[in-house]
């Protein structure tokens, strides 16, 4: 809840505003659960490291959802003014983009989880994840991206809920400058975030487009959704965001060896772009388990941007980590719980077809990022 909606709430249950703006400032700000709120303590079954990375598994123990697991990853992020902290969301348990080159399609989509599960793996990382290498969680969550498991435009509106109250500047208060979706291009989503960014207080939320490929033929083989929405749809879609600063858009490319990382893929991305105002972020190619694909040499990562730069296009490199853990971009995705199927609101399950609409980019979450310009 927001603010607003947790006093309108609290005021329903006999509290006043002022015991119900102390209780949720407590709750948000120093982790504390007032004994008259409902919140879920759901325990942290694992947290996996790779150097100073990790990732968090929120076990779900709400009606229907019991043992169903949120991944989240938590991404220290070495700045000049010092260290930062990047948490990378999941928005769904599973994906049914299907995705060719992402761990998570493998699991189909079982759950879209509810904005206050999202807001939860905030909450956590704030409060409750321990953190081997930062143990008074000193680096507080600064950034918050949308590219863990899951569509977020395929759960759009639970989304949405859950950025209006982490931007809530009486709870989580992270300005929407630091927040970012990446989405895999449903025009119709990326339309609902544009009506989003419209709003006061909404304007400078970051918008990631997942392409990773320079055409229609090759991006339907890697990601299935291009069949519904392909990459001319997405243009129009792009052109059409509100643009009220000058951020450019994030275009993440996977880079795949063999698929899309020729000199002439190169070009037709590089030309694709010409009109949409965005930064190329180049993301090797993490494996996911039984992978048709290698990871890409340091060589052709270093060839490819070096012609999109040459190419007049702002480019950065996104470094990889928590490969060994399966944290990286691509990889999330619980081995326990593939059994694939949809769980319903109520409770209900039924299998989910995989492969129709398409996958986001691979979960950016790992980010040291190196800059060309042109
Ligand atoms: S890359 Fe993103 S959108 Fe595609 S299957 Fe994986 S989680 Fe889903």
């Amino acid at each position: 809840m927001t603010r607003a909606q947790f006093v309108a709430a609290a005021r329903e249950r006999g509290r006043t505003a002022h015991a119900a703006l102390e209780a949720y400032r407590a709750l948000f700000r120093e982790g504390v659960v007032p004994a008259w709120c409902e919140v879920p303590d759901y325990p942290v079954t694992a947290t996996l490291v790779e150097g100073a990375t990790s990732k968090f598994v929120l076990r779900l123990t709400d009606a229907g959802m019991e043992g169903l697991e949120t991944e989240s990853v938590l991404i220290p992020m070495p700045r000049a003014s010092g260290t930062t902290t990047t948490l990378c969301v999941s928005s769904q348990i599973g994906c049914a983009m299907g995705c060719r080159f992402c761990e998570t399609a493998q699991m189909g989509l079982i759950k879209n989880l509810r904005a206050d599960q999202i807001v939860h793996q905030w909450w956590s990382a704030t409060h409750r994840v321990p953190r081997p290498t930062d143990p008074a969680r000193t680096h507080g969550v600064k950034n918050i991206v949308f590219m863990g498991m899951g569509e977020p435009t395929d759960n759009i509106d639970e989304v949405i809920q859950a950025i209006r109250v982490l931007v809530d500047h009486d709870g989580a208060g992270v300005p929407a400058s630091n927040i970012s979706i990446s989405t895999v291009g449903n025009p119709d989503g990326i339309r609902k975030i544009g009506e989003l960014v419209r709003e006061e207080g909404f304007h400078r939320l970051n918008l990631a487009l997942s392409l990773n490929a320079p055409n229609d033929r090759v991006r339907t083989e890697i990601m299935p959704v291009n069949r519904a929405w392909p990459m001319a749809r997405l243009k129009d879609a792009l052109l059409e965001f509100p643009r009220y600063s000058q951020a450019a858009f994030c275009v993440e490319y996977v880079l795949i060896p063999g698929v899309n990382d020729s000199d002439e893929h190169c070009d037709e991305v590089c030309a694709f772009l010409r009109e949409i105002r965005c930064s190329l972020n180049v993301i090797p190619y993490n494996p996911r388990r039984n992978s048709p694909w290698p990871a890409p040499d340091e060589l052709s990562v270093a060839r490819f941007m070096a012609r999109a730069v040459a190419n007049g296009q702002f480019t950065k490199r996104r470094g990889t980590k928590g490969r060994n853990v399966m944290a990286a971009c691509g990889q999330l995705g619980n081995e326990k719980i593939r059994a694939r199927r949809y769980i319903a609101e109520d409770g209900s399950a039924k299998p989910v077809s995989l492969g129709i609409p398409a996958a986001k980019p691979a979960s950016a979450a790992q980010t040291t990022q190196t800059e060309q310009r042109p």
